[in-house]
This record gives structure tokens, sequence and C-alpha cells, in this order.
């Protein structure tokens, strides 16, 4: 492993300053780091920092500290019976004892599982820009069909993620300038594009220090994750689903997918496709052909389009009482 420096942070103020990467949980880091994919002259380590609590809002919602382990936070009793898609998702990402140490701040930033990425013999985009994409031609059984650009087919690998996706959660941050901002979840993630090394807005030296999550919505919340074994797995493809009905008719629709993107991906036509109509298979289908209209599979990743059909109109089922 490459030398570094280590300094231990005491206040976010004092991180943002120090100049190196933030550390907290090392879930994700240190792996990078043996393997010398992330090679940090510095890291600041912000695990002692007071962000680690759950508090409510004055507008009925809740500021999570970054800090916050996983495990933490799906246990939250105000988590379980609010943002019930939010506890489930947290449950359903890794193991129990990389849930005990990842941090909220650091699950949002986890970086790809692309197996090239972690593969240093092989051409990677991300890893190294310009270097070319193995993914694209080889194995790519886990990797995106949506949101995808010729430089990079990578997906996000996070499930916490999908759900604040679909609670519209607001990602709170601080500047080395002490600046503080404020950026909507749906902002915060880039498409790779012609930069896939370049994953979110967050700029070099601010630290999240807060996720709020608005009011509870109204409705029936699902996290659905399929994957290729029972635990300890990355999403194919999963579902964060909030759905209220009304009268007989979709009254509000929040649907954001895993294991599909390289961002958690919510489509606004999914959604119009469901909100005012009554529920039905016919409905259903619908909101699948708007999400899947430009999904594009790479060879060993075809399977997630229609995959990802049947786990939505499964999902839709279950969220609207609508029997199949
Ligand atoms: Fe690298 Fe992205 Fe290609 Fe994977 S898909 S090899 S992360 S450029």
């Amino acid at each position: 492993m490459k030398t570094f420096d280590y300094v231990k942070a005491d206040s976010p103020e004092s991180a943002v300053v120090a100049g190196g990467r933030f550390i907290a949980g090392g879930t994700n880091l240190l792996d990078l780091m043996k393997l010398q994919i992330e090679t940090p002259e510095r890291l600041v380590d912000i695990s002692r920092l007071d962000l680690a609590r759950v508090e409510e809002r004055a507008d009925g919602g809740l500021t999570i500290g970054a800090l916050v382990p996983n495990s933490d936070l799906a246990a939250d009793a105000r988590i379980i019976k609010d943002y019930p898609v939010l506890s489930r998702a947290l449950l359903a990402g890794a193991s129990g004892q990389l849930r005990n140490k990842a941090s909220t701040g650091g699950n949002l930033l986890q970086r790809t599982r692309c197996y090239y990425f972690y593969d240093t013999a092989m051409p990677c985009n991300k890893r190294v820009p310009g270097s070319g994409c193995a993914a694209i031609g080889g194995f790519n059984r886990i990797l995106a069909v949506l949101g995808t650009s010729d430089q990079c087919i990578a997906t996000h690998p996070s499930d916490m993620a999908v759900a604040m996706r679909a609670l519209d959660a607001t990602i709170v941050t601080l500047k080395p300038d002490g600046d503080r901002r404020r950026i909507a979840i749906g902002d915060f993630y880039r498409l790779p594009g012609d930069t896939p090394h370049i994953e979110t807005m967050i700029e070099p030296g601010e630290l999240i220090t807060h996720i709020d999550l608005p009011p509870p919505p109204a409705g029936t919340q699902l996290y659905r994750k399929v994957r290729d074994r029972a635990s300890y797995a990355f999403a194919l493809v999963s579902v964060a689903g909030i759905v209220a009905v009304e009268n007989g008719r979709i009254a509000s629709a929040a649907l954001a997918f895993g294991g599909l993107a390289p961002m958690p991906w919510r489509d606004p036509a999914v959604e119009a496709a469901l909100v005012g109509k009554t529920p039905s298979t016919a409905v259903f289908e619908a909101a699948a052909d708007a999400l899947l209209a430009d999904a594009r599979g790479f060879g060993s990743n075809d399977f997630k389009i229609p995959l990802t059909r049947r786990v939505l109109i499964a999902c839709l089922r279950d969220l609207t009482g609508e029997a199949a």
C-alpha cells in the first residue's frame, strides 16, 4: 500500500480544510486503497465527528447525520414506522458487520462494483480516464441498461440511495470555504457521459454532513431487491416504491430503481403512466414500457430488461393491492 498522512478531524469545519480524502467506516475506501485504485496522499478521519444522530425537523421530516451507521438507521423506530422503504433497503444491503461500520454519507458515495473497475490489469475509463471499457463486450451481468454511455456502463451499488431517491431526500454539505449546500438527491449523481470518473456533484474537499428526509409520504412503501443470492449480493434490479391509492385511483407514485443505471434511477414518465389511473395490469405494463423504452443490454445483462418488467409489475400489484 502507498503511504499516506492520517489526520483526525475534531469538527466538520476542521475536516473540510484538512485537505484530504474523508474516511468514516472505510468499508469501500480501504478496499480501493489496498488495490491502489484510490491512492490519497492524506486521510482525514471524520468518524468521531458529532454527526451520528437522527433528529426530527420542524416540518415533520428527519435530519440524518452523515455518520449514522447503516444498522442504526435501519433500526431507528421513526424510520421503521414512517419510512419503511428506507429501513428495508438498508437491511437489503451488504452484511450485518458492514452495516455496523458503513456510514450514511459513505453509503451515498460508494463506488461501483463493476468487476473490471477492481481489476487493475483491465482497461477502465472510470479508474483510468481514456483507457477504455472492458465491460462493454465483456462479462457485464451486473451492469447497467439505462443511463449508460459508450465510455461506461457501471451501476451504482447502493440500496439505501435508491430508497432515498424515492423519498426525495436532500443532501446537505459543507465546503472548505464554509458555504453549505443543499442538493436534491435527484441532482446529486451524474451520468457517465464522457467523464465516468466524475460520479457526483460533490466538489474536492466538500463534506456531506446530513441527509434530510421530507415529511413521511402518504401511501404504501416497499423495497424489493432481486439478486443472485439471498444475502450479501448487489442488486440485479431493485425497486423502491411509494404509492397511494385513493377512491380507486392512484393518487401519487414515487418509484426508484437500483441495479439498472449509474445512479439511483427515477423516471417521471413511469410515475406519469400511473397517477390518476385505476390500478390494472395494462396500466402497470404501460409504466414498465415507459421505464424501459430506452433500455439497452450489452450481452450478458440483456436479461435485466424483461426481469425489470416483471419485478416492477409485481411490485405495483403489491403496492396497489391489485391482484394478478
Ligand atoms: Fe470501468 Fe465503467 Fe467500463 Fe466498468 S463499465 S470497466 S467501471 S468504464
